[in-house]
């Protein structure tokens, strides 16, 4: 294990703010974690704490006066199999991109679509990551975690993880308590892919794909081909992707919304209300490509807030507010921000 005080955050946040912790520490396994609680409970390390994974999804606003605790348990443990699927037991510090990359090199399938989404298994876990209709929560068996006020270990089976579109119990009633230790996933060894959303078809009859043919890698490379064309690098251009998420109003507001712009696009959710793309609305509010000081609507995603260099967590956070602001004007839509803000606001 491993303890820094006064640590800068900017290697640990892909919006490449600039701040600082007054400790840093981080940890290979749980026993290490139990004793960076006790540091803690002894006074030795400041409170509050904050468990962060890659810090692709996080807007420092100040500095932050406790101590950021980060897991680097790795390893992949096959925890059952049949000739049809695999139970595998994955560390919460494992790039959730070298996983994925390690699955289909094994022959276990249902998350190529999520390839190159940036960050760690802990944290895809606690995100519950989304990306061209597969959500981690669809092969999520079961998490692990301790609890940070007293050490305990615990589990949550996926039904007590409370998934639903980019949330979890983690990221809502257990925010800031648990630390994700180790996330078991049921993967599948009959491969079958999902190409319903997000243009994959279309990518892959642009690059002469044959469905009926398509191997598990040939998915991955196209997703990871088609995010490479799409989303800025974070290691060019400071960003957390998608900085809000896809608003879901009623069906009769929708019907209200669509009598004034007939060209909105939408996705019906079974439940009869109607998500509606955030960027769609961003982008006819006209902020795609705008920028305010340092701080920029990205001029290809208008759903990304972009780092234009030396920005602080608050310069992101005045074009946030003045992008949530014009949509509310023209849409009566109150965009909620995906990212998690880290300061005087929140934690
Ligand atoms: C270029 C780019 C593209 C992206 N594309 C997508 C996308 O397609 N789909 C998508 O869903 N997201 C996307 N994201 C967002 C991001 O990749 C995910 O939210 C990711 O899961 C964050 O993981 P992380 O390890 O970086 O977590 P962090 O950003 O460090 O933390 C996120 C949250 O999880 C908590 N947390 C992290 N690890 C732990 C742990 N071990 N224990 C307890 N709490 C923890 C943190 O406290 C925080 O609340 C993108 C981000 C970028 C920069």
């Amino acid at each position: 294990m491993t303890v820094t005080k006064n640590a800068s955050l900017l290697k640990h946040n892909t919006f490449g703010i600039e701040a600082t912790a007054a400790a840093w520490a981080e940890y290979d396994s749980e026993n290490e974690l139990r004793q960076l609680l006790t540091l803690v409970e002894e006074g030795q390390l400041p409170r509050p704490l904050l468990h962060v994974g890659a810090g692709s999804n996080l807007l420092f606003l100040a500095d932050y006066a406790g101590t950021v605790l980060h897991s680097r348990i790795g390893g992949v443990e096959v925890l059952a199999e049949t000739p049809e699927e695999v139970l595998v037991r994955v560390g919460s510090g494992m790039v959730f991109d070298r996983f994925v990359e390690y699955a289909v090199a094994c022959g276990w399938h249902g998350l190529e679509n999520l390839s190159l989404v940036p960050g760690e298994v802990g944290g895809a876990a606690v995100q519950n990551i989304g990306a061209y209709g597969v959500e981690a929560a669809d092969f999520i068996e079961r998490v692990e975690g301790v609890w940070l006020a007293d050490g305990h270990r615990d589990e949550w089976p996926k039904t007590a993880c409370d998934y639903s579109y980019r949330h979890s119990i983690f990221k809502s009633k257990l925010r800031a308590e648990i630390a994700v230790t180790a996330v078991t996933f049921r993967l599948s060894k009959v491969f079958s892919p999902r190409l319903d959303y997000g243009g994959l078809r279309k990518a892959m009859a642009e690059q002469g794909l044959d469905e009926a043919r398509l191997s598990p890698q040939q998915l991955r490379e196209l997703v990871i081909s088609i995010r490479r064309s799409k989303l800025p690098d974070p290691q060019v251009l400071g960003n957390a992707g998608s900085f809000f998420m896809n608003p879901v109003v009623e069906a009769a507001a929708y019907e209200r919304l669509l009598a004034s712009y007939p060209a909105m696009p939408c996705y019906p959710l079974p439940d009869g209300r109607v998500k509606v793309p955030a960027a769609w609305l961003i982008e006819r509010a006209g902020w795609k490509g705008r920028q305010m000081g340092p701080a920029a609507v990205h001029d290809r995603q208008a759903l990304v807030l972009v780092n234009r260099g030396g920005a602080t967590g608050r310069d992101i956070l005045r074009l946030s507010d003045a992008v949530r602001e014009a949509v509310r004007q023209q849409f009566g839509i109150d965009l909620q921000p995906e990212v998690n803000m880290i300061g005087s606001a929140s934690l």
